[in-house]
């Protein structure tokens, strides 16, 4: 079942699950501002404690239900068991990889990783004898050639976020499990709309909440999804012993805008599309970086394992990077800013080194909101006019 036909399970109305009894038919669940949940008899709550709070309600830094009811419906958008919620992607991300890793362990990561994620990895564990190293991830002789006897994690992240290349995911996963590695994945571009890593084998699926799927620009989060078998031990450990985890005014502000999840990928996928053809046809771009354009080197991939498109792309022009900048004062409707994934399109100038063996290059990243794709490329077309 593909995930814009599960969509139902996010439109369904609270009162027609099994929540329904105790909330008054109430349509979005309820808001449980506590940090604490008390119970009639020692007895009760003795039991509560011995399962350490993971179905009882103790206390809200491990179970609080309206975080809760947000995990479960995210973990089945992605076809998960189980799911946990963080105050950011980052506190997702850090809790996930510490769970797998330990002291003299060794981390295979694909090259163009979220910022912050690669300084966690390659600079920041290198304190707890954690090392990383980081491949060109679009061929698995890369992923293959980097593995050491104490190799523990493959972490990809697919497509990646500036440069748009895929891994595929299937080998990677199938290579890890060779040679005794967990693998993790962030999710985050696709959103469990478009891509489905549970089923290619991945062991932990992250995302950034704060993007697509909160989709309104007014919320931080993370998540991590996978089996009862890895939850269980980030849920004891990392979730309960970094305290890192989402407040229940943020989950009930996310499950508004997660009910609306396929509904707005639909739309960025078709605008994203147009609006990535129409700067693919514009004389000032020499390339547009986006996996669902024919054109894209790793295309087919991409129709293997994505089932759609998000709206996050780049281009890259030989113009210098000063036009480029003055072209993005110059758009009315893009606005210049990193965090995408809510209404508003976005437009950066940035210089980016592909690898370590290649030179920095310009590249624009654009992210295409809801506004009408007509307005957005006729505000494109009018901001290179007034420039030349
Ligand atoms: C934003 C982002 C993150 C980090 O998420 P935060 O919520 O900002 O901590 C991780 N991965 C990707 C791809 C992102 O875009």
């Amino acid at each position: 079942m593909s995930v814009i036909e599960k969509r139902k399970t996010l439109y369904t109305a609270v009162a027609a699950d099994e929540y329904d009894t105790r909330h008054h038919g109430a349509i979005n669940f309820p808001l449980y501002q506590n940090s604490l949940f008390a119970f009639e008899t020692h007895e009760a709550f003795d039991r509560a404690m011995a399962d350490a709070g993971r179905e009882h309600h103790i206390y809200s830094r491990g179970n609080n239900p309206t975080v809760r009811y947000l995990e479960e419906k995210i973990s089945e958008l992605e076809g998960g068991e189980s799911a946990k919620c963080f105050a950011s992607g980052m506190g997702a991300i850090s809790a996930a990889v510490l769970s797998i890793v330990a002291q003299g362990d060794h981390i295979v990561c694909v090259n163009q990783a979220y910022g912050p994620t690669r300084e966690f990895l390659g600079s920041y564990l290198q304190r707890f004898g954690i090392e990383t190293t980081f491949v060109d991830g679009s061929l698995l002789e890369n992923w293959r050639n980097a593995v050491r006897p104490n190799t523990k994690l493959f972490y990809l992240e697919s497509p990646t976020t500036m440069m748009f290349e895929l891994q595929d995911i299937p080998a990677c996963t199938e290579l890890a499990k060779q040679i005794g590695a967990a693998t993790i994945i962030d999710g985050t571009w696709a959103t469990p709309c478009f891509q489905q890593p549970l089923a290619m084998g991945v062991d932990l699926v992250i995302h950034s909440i704060s993007k697509y799927l909160s989709g309104h620009s007014d919320c931080i989060g993370g998540v991590v999804i996978g089996s009862n078998r890895w939850m269980d031990r980030l849920s004891r450990t990392e979730y309960m012993l970094f305290g890192g985890v989402m407040t229940a005014h943020t989950a009930a502000a996310v499950m508004r805008g997660l009910r609306t999840l396929p509904l707005r990928m639909e739309r960025h996928e078709s605008s994203g599309l147009r609006v990535a053809m129409h700067l693919s046809n514009q004389p000032y771009v020499t390339r547009v970086n986006h996996p669902g354009l024919p054109f894209h080197p790793q295309y087919d991939l991409a129709r293997r394992q994505l089932t759609g498109y998000s709206s996050l792309f780049s281009f890259e022009s030989n113009e210098p990077p000063e036009k480029l900048k003055e072209f993005a004062n110059r758009l009315g409707l893009f606005k210049i800013g990193v965090s995408w994934g809510g209404y508003e399109s976005l437009i950066t100038v940035n210089r980016v080194q592909p690898d370590q063996s290649s030179d920095e290059k310009v590249v624009v990243r654009v992210y295409v909101g809801l506004e009408d794709p007509d307005d957005l490329i006729q505000d494109i077309d009018a901001a290179w006019a007034s420039l030349n």
